[in-house]
């Protein structure tokens, strides 16, 4: 209860006693959705650890995914340095936007100063195509689109990816023995975007294997890794 009390003192609440919230979501890191918080509703997400929000346009306390079944388990909260924002990393059933799109932020601004960056990609940006394709593949878990691999596999559910897995995990070692690099690089794809469609499913950031990787790094090898 005082805990709450502090909290709540913490928060530079508007005219109107809102606060905007900025909602993560807490595997893909892309951003969801912002939606006002008031007082109760910041302690109804607090206590019950699901996302309550104020609906202006509605004018009444808003539990996200009460009708469409879209809830969001709280993985996290914090507030920024001068207590006007809040974030909340989230994991997210289904859409997060009520158009049935994975995030609200579908509509891109084009940057009339940036038409050709996108093109060149440096050095040190060159792995964030799999940050990249995580985004991707949480938006197709989100959505589901007629016609997706992707959907396929998330649709027939775990044991099909797995079996994709070993399938594609044997498909490499096919590759190599016949000393094939272009067969190879297309079986090391294929077994890539495959474990990153068994990360999406289990809910395993990409940045924790990325974590695992570094914190390897370096490091002698020991027994129980060969
Ligand atoms: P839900 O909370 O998902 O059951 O949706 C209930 C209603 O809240 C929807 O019909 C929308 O009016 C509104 N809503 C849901 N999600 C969002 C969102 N991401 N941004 C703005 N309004 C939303
Ligand atoms: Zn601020
Ligand atoms: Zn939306
Ligand atoms: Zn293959």
């Amino acid at each position: 209860e005082n805990n709450q009390s502090e909290l709540i003192s913490k928060i530079k609440w508007d005219d109107a006693g809102l606060v905007p919230a900025v909602v993560q979501d807490v595997q893909s890191k892309e951003v969801l959705m912002m939606a006002y918080m008031n007082r109760e509703s910041l302690q109804l997400s607090v206590e019950t650890g699901v996302t309550w929000y104020w609906s202006r346009s509605r004018n009444e306390l808003w539990n996200k995914g009460a009708t469409s079944g879209h809830t969001q388990r709280i993985v996290s909260m914090a507030y920024d340095c001068d207590g006007d924002t809040l974030v909340v990393k989230v994991e997210q059933k289904g859409p997060a936007c009520h158009t049935g799109r994975y995030s609200c932020f579908f509509n891109p601004i084009e940057l009339s100063s940036n038409a050709a960056a996108e093109t060149t990609q440096t050095t040190a940006d060159r792995f964030a195509t799999l940050g990249q394709l995580e985004s991707v593949i949480a938006e197709r878990y989100a959505e589901r689109p007629d016609g997706s691999y992707t959907t396929y596999l998330f649709e027939k559910g775990v044991d099909k990816i797995l079996k994709k897995v070993g399938e594609e995990a044997s498909e490499v070692i096919i590759a190599a023995k016949n000393k094939d690099n272009d067969e190879l690089r297309s079986e090391v794809s294929d077994l890539i975007f495959h474990l990153m469609v068994l990360l999406r499913e289990r809910g395993l950031p990409l940045d924790d294997v990325i974590r695992e990787i570094n914190g390897r790094h370096g490091k002698p090898t020991t027994n129980k890794m060969r």
